[in-house]
């Protein structure tokens, strides 16, 4: 009996391996698919779901390497978990995202109320109505089309002929034309908006992908739509860039007219300090300091509330490169610490005499 408890230590039963696998994917998403369960357990790698989900293989059983009978004792091990632990139970169709969108099938010569227990998504019970409704309209949505760019020559399996696009189907590299697909056009990726709205617009569409060698993966190209879903996403596209040019030009007029009231007060407000500048050097200052973007100090939060402080730096600023040597000073190399202190007393001369 030493021999029986070694070989249920190293390999448990299926029924525990199937409620641990089901535990941990409850603990990490609000639902089981029987697909997570098969993944857990080593049956059946992502990659090959995604296989099946896109059409190209006609049953996931092609690459379930244990008989179909385990798989159906597996999946009635789910369902007996999933009744014990009180989920909801929800049906999904799988649809291929191939052309004629076919529901897929698990196993072959399966009954479609076998199939339909496979498809079971468990919900726990916390799960909200609306939360379980998303997962089955996401799970049960076909994958989308998926056109290939070769890097290498090929011939479509139907037709003998070759082409820039090549789509999968049953594990097979058909043409655009022989996929019912010869009307789509490319449209490269690269502006979100325009991929979205012309996919959106388009009865059929595929995304393109191509195999990058480097990084060992396939990587998104563009999307293949149909012409005049393109054309629509294009006009509606230039009309939103007008849209937002006519938008942009009102902010540039308001901001304007914000700039011209913020100038009249800082000028108002120069003059009410140092009397005796003249109104359009006042006027000049109130500019200077005052133009938007400029980053002068006018702009501070200091300076648009006329704080006196500020008001007599911007004057100082103007009357250091308008009055003094200064700028002179700088483009003769004299360092920028070393100028403001020799032109400081000239700029107090100035100051003083329009205080007075
Ligand atoms: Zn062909």
């Amino acid at each position: 009996m030493f021999t029986w408890y070694i070989r249920a230590v190293s390999k448990p039963s299926l029924q525990r391996r199937v409620v641990r696998a089901a535990d941990d994917v409850l603990s990490e998403q609000s639902y089981v698919a029987f697909t997570d369960v098969l993944a857990r357990l080593g049956w059946v790698h992502p990659v090959n779901i995604e296989r099946w989900r896109t059409g190209r293989l006609s049953e996931l059983e092609q690459v379930v390497p244990v008989p179909a009978e385990r798989v159906v004792q597996a999946c009635e091990h789910l369902t007996a978990w999933a009744r014990e632990r009180g989920l909801r139970a929800e049906d999904v169709e799988y649809v291929a995202g191939t052309r004629d969108r076919r529901p897929l099938q698990f196993l072959s010569g399966t009954t479609s109320d076998e199939e339909r227990a496979l498809r079971t998504h468990w919900f726990a019970p916390d799960a909200a109505p609306a939360q379980r409704e998303k997962v089955v309209e996401k799970q049960s949505k076909a994958p989308d089309l998926v056109a290939i760019m070769p890097t290498r020559e090929w011939e479509c399996a139907d037709c003998g002929d070759t082409g820039g696009f090549l789509v999968m189907e049953d594990d097979e590299p058909l043409c655009l034309d022989c996929a019912d697909m010869g009307h789509l056009v490319f449209l490269p990726a690269g502006d979100a908006a325009l991929t979205r709205r012309a996919k959106k617009a388009s009865g059929l569409s595929a995304v393109v992908i191509r195999w990058a060698r480097a990084r060992k993966r396939y990587e998104r190209q563009g999307i293949l739509v149909e012409e005049g879903a393109l054309e629509r996403a294009e006009e509606q596209c230039l009309a939103d860039a007008d849209a937002r040019e006519r938008r942009r030009e009102r902010d540039r007029e308001r901001r304007a007219q914000e700039d011209v009231e913020f100038q009249g007060e800082l000028s108002a407000a120069v003059r009410r300090l140092f009397p005796g500048c003249p109104q359009g050097r006042a006027a000049s200052i109130a500019w200077h300091a005052g133009t938007r973007g400029s980053g002068r100090v006018g702009r501070s939060a200091a300076g648009r509330a006329l704080d006196e402080r500020a008001v007599t730096l911007a004057v100082v600023a103007s009357v250091r490169h308008t009055d003094t040597e200064y700028d002179a000073l700088l483009m003769a190399g004299v360092p920028r610490d070393e100028a403001r202190d020799r032109v400081a007393a000239d700029i107090n001369g100035v100051l003083r005499s329009w205080q007075a």
